[in-house]
């Protein structure tokens, strides 16, 4: 059975950005006769604003959409990303790093905007008076993968990305790990999301392969601007959603993936906009390109979700559906 999620970082409300991610994931797996699961990304307790969690878990409810399974918080995961890293360090494929910030400034860009590791720690740590950060050892050979929105993405981890942080020298886990740890144990077979983060996907991809984990299939949606041409975001302070008033927002952002609600559904209550979206919801219509606002988007060839994750899992055994 296909399982979709919502991965939110609790780090404001929820927002149009968001609601975009969250219908949009909702709309791939229930339309298939799916789950739907969210969890909590608070793995950077640093950044986690209190209450943003229960505030988006509220605001997801108000727009009627109900989740299954138990939430899951990554704060309370960390054995499970410790007994990850460990197998890693164990096959050789995780290794420690005491390069600063300051002493990888001057390296080349990777399209996120952090330095590509130059792999410095490869064979011993430079300074091992200093704290420890945990990188991994990423694939000499391209990574490719087929969205089912964006067609074939490929990336050469090591000359595009280089070994990326696993643990952080503060003791954090990052991001990339703990995406994959969860997405796994909570039997995920379709990720969802914004294509903020679609070059993030071929690192999880080759940690998935390295893990011996099934790696799911993946569409990733026009992430929402504003005006100015910025990530709607919570970094950004993006508004929050009216929370008197949710089914505007979630006809607004039926309208941005590309759907075609008419007018007046914007009077009807949220559970019922959901259901006239599962109705109608076609994941060819969702545009693939990072859209300015609002505007109307293009058309383009329907691939289904539901075929994506066979083609991808080319290096596992395991199949989910
Ligand atoms: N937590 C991430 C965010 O809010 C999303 C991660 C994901 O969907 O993989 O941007
Ligand atoms: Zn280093």
């Amino acid at each position: 059975m296909a399982r979709g999620r919502f991965a939110p970082s609790p780090t404001g409300p929820l927002h149009a950005g968001s609601l975009v991610a969250a219908l949009g994931s909702y709309l791939a797996a229930r339309q298939q006769g799916g789950q739907w699961w969210v969890r909590i990304e608070d793995v950077d307790t640093p950044r986690t604003v209190p209450g943003a969690a229960d505030a988006i878990l509220r605001a997801l409810e108000r727009c009627a959409l109900f989740w299954d399974g138990p939430v899951l918080y990554q704060s309370r995961r960390t054995e499970r990303y410790q007994a990850a890293l460990e197998s890693l360090v164990a096959a050789g494929l995780a290794y420690p790093c005491t390069c600063t910030r300051r002493e990888l400034a001057h390296q080349p860009r990777a399209r996120d905007g952090g330095p590509i590791y130059p792999g410095t720690c490869r064979g011993g740590v430079s300074r091992p008076d200093r704290p420890r950060a945990m990188r991994f050892r990423v694939a000499a050979t391209s990574v490719e993968f087929q969205d089912a929105l964006q067609g074939l993405y490929r990336q050469h981890l090591a000359s595009e990305v280089g070994d990326f942080v696993l643990r952080r020298a503060d003791g954090l886990f990052a991001y990339q790990l703990a995406v994959v740890v969860d997405d796994a144990d909570q039997g995920i077979t379709q990720v969802v999301r914004g294509s903020d983060l679609l070059d993030s996907t071929p690192r999880q991809i080759d940690l998935q392969r390295r893990l011996g984990l099934p790696t799911p299939a993946y569409a990733h949606l026009p992430v929402a601007l504003d005006a100015c041409g910025e990530k709607l975001s919570k970094q950004t302070h993006a508004p929050p959603l009216d929370e008197r008033q949710p089914s505007p927002a979630l006809v607004a952002a039926l309208r941005f993936l590309g759907q075609q609600p008419p007018p007046e559904l914007e009077r009807e209550t949220p559970a019922l906009i959901v259901s006239w979206a599962l109705a109608h919801w076609r994941l060819e219509r969702v545009p693939t390109v990072l859209a300015r606002g609002w505007e109307h988007p293009p058309v383009h060839e329907p691939i289904s979700l539901a075929s994506m994750q066979s083609s991808n899992a080319v290096d596992n055994t395991q199949t989910m559906n």
